[in-house]
């Protein structure tokens, strides 16, 4: 059932340049599944511009922890400058749950999640309850940023304890050494770090742009349709 409460802002920390991370009080009986996102709105916003007042937000908690994460990238819209003004101790409507994106029940389908940038979030709350159930199923993450600095979350999932998980960051303009991947994700990629490429059930989150993108690769390595969910942030 969606239901809509008023939540309070207990902590904000800048996670990357222009990223901030948001813990907000779990309302009562605030049920969702990992994966699934809100609606944020302001009961009467200050800052007002020709879009509406919310925003769709992935819960980048997941449900087994006691506080609700949101992270988003800062902009110049009413909105975020909103959520800027909030102080802790302000209260922020909060519509839940919404969406269809969630991690397969059967602990035997291996997973890999293809992201960009704040697309993360999602994939973090997944993540956090795959290990709350002790999930043993292989699981992969490739998250592609420009930059070391954008990686959003890194100590979260460095800290995520599974059996068969492993993160593979790729990053499109650093300059500077770094021992993983560089350049966009693209089929060769995918093939140098997924087993049994085929098997899996992808997870595709970002802008439209990367969902286009790789959609074009998944197709490339004759993935079938069924077994790609993707969590378009617009
Ligand atoms: C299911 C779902 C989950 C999401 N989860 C997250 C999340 O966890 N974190 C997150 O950060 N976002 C998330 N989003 C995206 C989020 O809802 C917002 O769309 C996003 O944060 C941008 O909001 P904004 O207010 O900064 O920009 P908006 O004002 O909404 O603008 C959206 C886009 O249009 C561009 N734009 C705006 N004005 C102009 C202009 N005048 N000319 C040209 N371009 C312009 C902006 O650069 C931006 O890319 C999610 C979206 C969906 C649908």
């Amino acid at each position: 059932m969606i239901t809509q409460s008023l939540s309070t802002l207990l902590e904000r920390n800048e996670i990357a340049p222009q990223t901030y991370q948001y813990f907000f009080e779990k309302p009562d009986n605030f049920d969702f599944i990992a994966g699934q996102y809100a609606f944020l709105d302001f009961t009467s916003p200050v800052n007002r511009d020709e879009k509406p007042s919310m925003r769709a937000m992935s819960i980048a908690s997941a449900p087994c922890e006691d506080r609700l994460m949101f992270v988003m990238r800062d902009s110049d819209s009413a909105f975020k400058k909103n959520m800027r003004a909030m102080q802790v101790g302000d209260e922020l409507l909060i519509k839940c749950p919404l969406g269809h994106v969630a991690i397969p029940e059967n602990l035997h389908q291996p997973v890999t999640f293809i992201i960009a940038g704040v697309g993360i979030t999602p994939v973090r709350s997944m993540l956090k309850q795959e290990e709350h159930i002790r999930s043993f199923r292989p699981i992969i993450v490739i998250y592609s940023n420009k930059t070391r600095a954008d990686i959003a979350l890194r100590e979260d999932l460095e800290k995520i304890s599974l059996d068969h998980y492993k993160t593979v960051y790729t990053l499109t303009r650093e300059e500077g050494e770094w021992s993983g991947e560089k350049g966009r994700i693209d089929a060769e990629m995918i093939t140098r770090n997924v087993d049994d490429i085929t098997n899996q059930m992808y997870y595709v989150v970002g802008t439209g742009e990367f969902i286009t993108a790789m959609q074009g690769v998944l197709t490339e390595l004759n993935v079938p349709k069924e077994k790609i969910i993707f969590d378009n942030f617009g």
